[in-house]
């Protein structure tokens, strides 16, 4: 589907009114106060769901037999909702996917429903990189969940107590627990990352929820410690604010963010997603922010980050300045889907930022 075209939002609507109406599924709107944003939670396949609203969009892992397994989670005031939304996924999936039958109690031969099970544990949070809209929730989610213990987080645990595992690339940690600037808090110690990777990719150490699950580093596209979290078995890739189909791509140049860091890794996203027929359906992309994509969703993304920066390199060529560039509206045929002229990534910030990172391409 097209991003312009199809906004996925209207369909899972629908499925999850369906599923509200089956008892599978419950809006964590009903506890919410009145002026937190609602949080939309979407079946995306298999074991999978997607958790939209909390800040970054939140993708989970949740089975009866390994538990929950999250990647990001939301800002930290949403925390809260995040944790109670996964437990009441976690505990009906639970309580009534499992034998019940009708005459069960006195003269009865099948098994009792006794209660509510309990929701399953949080076992892993993996953060697919530094931005307080994707790790704002860690330390609440890790600290009510429980890591696995022995394996690969053995030799945590002594530091971690027993919360869930955080997962991160290596340049995350390193910029969480660097000195904080003048006046800004330093982040609390169970909110940083408790396992890190430092290779172009690495596979969790053994199957979740019955899937391989593997992490691949992305170097400098949103920022310089990108993980994609690849569910092999869903066929489900969550790719952090590498792709974000309700804006331009943002570059935090700040943080080791490039525009070709950026290209690169959309097109290794669509060497990992395969369609299911003409680039449609097939491998789900949840994005960092926006609607759940299809390999279509991001190659129509991936071919507009690419003309834009091709328009602007060959005005910095003429050598335009980049308020020229600004005033030349190179993206105004996107701008209807993309642009923004007020909030945090305007148009004109996507500009500025994208001319820089080619500056500073061209001195390399
Ligand atoms: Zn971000």
């Amino acid at each position: 589907m097209r991003n312009n075209s199809f906004k996925y939002w209207s369909v899972p609507a629908a499925l999850v009114a369906l599923l509200c109406a089956a008892g599978w599924i419950n809006f964590a709107s009903a506890q919410q106060n009145q002026n937190a944003p609602p949080l939309e939670l979407l079946k995306v396949r298999g074991n999978i769901y997607a958790l939209i609203g909390a800040g970054g969009n939140i993708t989970i892992s949740v089975g009866k037999e390994d538990g929950v397994l999250l990647v990001d989670t939301g800002l930290a005031q949403n925390a809260d909702r995040v944790l109670e939304t996964i437990n009441n996924l976690s505990r009906r999936l639970a309580t009534f996917d499992q034998p019940i039958t009708q005459n069960a109690g006195a003269g009865g031969s099948g098994t009792v429903l006794t209660g509510i099970e309990p929701p399953k544990p949080i076992r892993y949070i993996i953060n697919t990189h530094v931005h307080p809209d994707h790790i704002g929730g860690n330390e609440k989610l890790s600290k009510a969940g429980a890591t696995f213990t022995g394996g690969n987080v053995a030799g945590n645990i002594g530091d971690a107590g027993d919360n869930a595992a955080i997962f991160a690339h290596e340049n995350v940690l390193n910029r969480l627990s660097a000195k904080p600037a003048a006046g800004q808090p330093a982040i609390p110690f169970a909110a940083l990352p408790t396992d890190t990777y430092h290779v172009p990719y690495m596979n969790m150490s053994h199957f979740f929820n019955g899937e391989g699950v593997r992490l691949i580093h992305q170097p400098n596209a949103h920022t310089d410690g990108d993980t994609l979290v690849y569910f092999r078995y869903s066929d489900v890739l969550a790719t952090g604010d590498i792709f974000t189909p309700s804006s331009y791509p943002i570059i935090d140049l700040d943080r080791g963010g490039s525009i070709q860091g950026i290209i690169d890794a959309l097109n290794n996203i669509l060497d990992i997603a395969i369609p299911e027929f003409r680039l449609e359906g097939g491998t789900f992309v949840i994005p960092g922010h926006g609607h759940i994509s299809d390999s279509a969703d991001v190659a129509y993304y991936r071919d507009m980050v690419t003309i834009i920066r091709d328009r602007v390199q060959d005005a910095m060529k003429k050598g335009m300045t980049v308020d020229q560039v600004k005033a030349a509206h190179l993206t105004m045929d996107y701008d209807g889907i993309y642009g923004a002229t007020t909030g945090f990534w305007t148009t004109d910030k996507f500009i500025e930022a994208l001319y820089k990172s080619l500056q500073q391409q061209g001195k390399k």
